[in-house]
């Protein structure tokens, strides 16, 4: 088993819906289990041109599924809740993107791990330091909590939103 962190996110079509639809589709993921689920996150949009306020949050996944496999998946998730991809960082109805995996270090076309950007994103970094704590290590060696004193809070906003994960059944 390995934790994967996946970062949720939704600016479109109702966000908080759209994110619960989210985790209960995760937790059908075969050979996986929801371990934490951060609260929810608002904050302004960063992509192109005027778009509704962001919702965002972040899962702890103990999955035996491989990172391709995963991102399958995840993308799977994606399109069943409507996302149509139009250009980069468009407003969306589901972003999921694979945060860590394990200690993973992932740099393939369509792959890479750590996730690029999230050292910048406080919308990444404060949502997973709340499930993963400070002490998080990354595969670079380096304390989650040294990326986070770099980060800014700016005008994100921790919500009293909190996302349900009923244990799977089988
Ligand atoms: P960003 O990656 O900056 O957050 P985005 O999430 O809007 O932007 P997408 O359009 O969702 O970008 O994804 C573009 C491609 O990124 C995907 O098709 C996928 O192959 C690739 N990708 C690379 N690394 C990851 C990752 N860690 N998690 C999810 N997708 C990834
Ligand atoms: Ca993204
Ligand atoms: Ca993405």
């Amino acid at each position: 088993m390995t934790t994967a962190y996946v970062g949720l996110g939704s600016n479109l079509a109702d966000p908080s819906v759209q994110l619960q639809e989210a985790v209960e589709a995760l937790v059908r993921l075969p050979s996986s289990r929801i371990q934490t689920v951060s609260s929810i996150y608002k904050s302004r949009a960063i992509g192109p041109g005027a778009q509704p306020d962001y919702l965002n949050a972040v899962v702890a996944l103990e999955t035996l599924l491989a990172p391709l496999p995963l991102l399958d998946a995840l993308q799977e998730i994606e399109r069943a809740q409507g996302r149509i991809r139009i250009e980069r960082w468009a407003a969306r109805t589901m972003d999921l993107d694979i945060l860590l995996y394990g200690q993973q270090w992932i740099d393939t076309p369509r792959l890479q791990v750590p996730h690029p950007a999230m050292a910048k994103r406080n919308f990444v970094l404060y949502p997973l330091a709340q499930i993963a704590g400070p002490q998080l290590v990354l595969p670079n060696g380096r304390l989650l909590g040294t990326l986070l004193e770099k980060c800014a809070r700016g005008d994100l906003v921790q919500t009293q939103g909190q996302l349900h994960h009923n244990t799977h059944s089988d």
